[in-house]
């Protein structure tokens, strides 16, 4: 039987080898929790955004997308309260000059060396920069730590020019950056990272229901692609670990390799970040209710989740080692993994049984037709076995052989990379078929 992901090396070391995931900056003995996307790292990040996007705007009529700027007038991180509240306690020891943060170690002295540490102080964790030739605060500017401001800012615009009515959401995909001071576990806690967020704007006071209804959401929509329901857990905050703009947050948690730990939150923001961009800004940011005549300032729900921690989970999820028989019915270990269809990488691999004419062309043929829909791959290099294998380990959902037989019956093999069965597909039935299983609109498989 299949064995699950126990130590994060096995993993880091497939990402790598597959393609995946490489350390930053590698040929100068890498960047402290950087991490770049290989081919098949940055395809799998593309599927992710894909079917949140697709399942959180288009399919619904309540909420629509948003790309804003990366950098932004300072006003909005004096209004989001990012300026004044958005640090952690920071202590340096006196001897090895290491960093903690403060709520992260149990003791007075450091961790490392015993030495003295120094009075904690708090340690703002956006990253400052300067816009133009001058380096002046009037010029200093800072690069977003959360997506979700340019929503508040904008929301006037989208309201206005989508004509939304309440309840109504705005989401939106894009880099953030936080100056952590503790990083760490692979690309679960790096100073650079993606998010996906989407704010929820309701009439005052409907907070209670509509958290309830996005925490159940989410949770629906890590099963649909197919993450194990018994490692997704839901834990509330305490007041005292609160964000500062937040009413309450529940974490939906995963069990990750290292432990577990956050992998999105929904927080209930109420009406603290509209109320303080229109104190800062001056301008109204009201909604008019046409039904009761009356302006009111929306309240706000927030799902919110890193892309990269996503991708974490569903590989973890997804690596299995097990025992299959190979062709020849002898036991064999594989590793797999077995990520849901419309998140692999790639989406079918296409072998000529051997490296030969007419059946390369023939592969290169159904290739050519497949790759206007979905990412392929050709290989025509080694035993059948071994090209299993490699797919295997990059989580290809189907394998297509074209053997000596196809030349006569027009028909090839597809291979399942988790059930392993072999079925034989007329080639003028091969899109169609391919088409059923890769299709956005299926459920995921109950996971193994
Ligand atoms: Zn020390």
């Amino acid at each position: 039987m299949s064995d699950n992901l126990k130590s994060m090396d096995k993993l880091v070391s497939l990402c790598k080898r597959r393609g995946y995931v490489y350390p930053n900056s590698e040929i100068y003995g890498g960047f402290a929790s950087t991490w770049d996307y290989g081919p098949l790292g940055a395809e799998l990040l593309i599927n992710i955004r894909q079917a949140w996007w697709r399942d959180t705007i288009t399919a619904r009529d309540d909420v629509v997308g948003l790309n804003s700027a990366i950098l932004s007038h300072p006003g909005v991180w004096q209004a989001s309260g990012h300026l004044e509240h958005f640090s952690d306690p920071l202590v340096d020891c006196k001897q090895c000059k290491r960093r903690f943060r403060a709520d992260q170690i149990d003791r007075d002295a450091c961790p490392e060396c015993d030495g003295e540490l120094t009075d904690v102080r708090q340690f703002n964790t956006m990253f400052k920069t300067f816009v133009g030739p001058v380096e002046d605060d009037a010029s200093a500017a800072y690069l977003r730590p959360e997506t979700a401001q340019a929503i508040f800012a904008n929301f006037r615009n989208v309201q206005q020019s989508s004509r939304m009515k309440l309840p109504f959401g705005i989401a939106q995909i894009g880099k953030a950056f936080r100056n952590e001071i503790t990083t760490g576990n692979f690309i679960f806690r790096t100073r650079e990272f993606e998010m996906m967020e989407m704010e929820y704007f309701i009439p005052p006071g409907e907070d209670e229901k509509w958290f309830k209804y996005w925490i159940s959401e989410r949770i629906s929509w890590y099963r649909r692609y197919g993450l194990n329901s018994d490692k997704l857990h839901l834990r509330a905050h305490d007041k005292a670990e609160l964000a500062h703009y937040s009413r309450g947050t529940t974490d939906i948690e995963y069990d990750y390799p290292f432990g577990r730990s956050e992998l999105e939150g929904v927080a209930n923001r109420g009406d603290y970040d509209l109320g303080r961009h229109q104190e800062v800004s001056g301008r109204d940011l009201t909604y008019f209710d046409d039904a009761t005549g009356q302006h009111v300032l929306p309240w706000v729900v927030e799902p919110s989740v890193g892309v990269d921690r996503c991708a974490l989970a569903f590989l973890t999820d997804a690596y299995h080692e097990e025992e299959v028989p190979s062709a020849s019915g002898k036991m064999q270990r594989r590793t797999v993994l077995r990520l849901d269809p419309r998140l692999a990488p790639v989406k079918v691999a296409f072998f000529p049984l051997i490296k030969r004419e007419p059946l390369q062309a023939l592969a290169k043929e159904l290739q050519d037709l497949a790759r206007s829909e979905w990412l392929t791959y050709y290989d025509e290099t080694g035993a059948i076995g071994r090209r299993y294998r490699r797919q295997d380990e990059a989580g290809t959902p189907y394998c297509v052989t074209v053997d000596f037989d196809s030349l006569e019956d027009g028909a090839v093999t597809v291979r399942d990379r988790d059930t392993l069965v072999q079925d034989r597909i007329s080639t003028a039935e091969l899109m169609d078929y391919l088409r059923e299983k890769l299709a956005w609109s299926r459920e995921a498989k109950t996971p193994a």
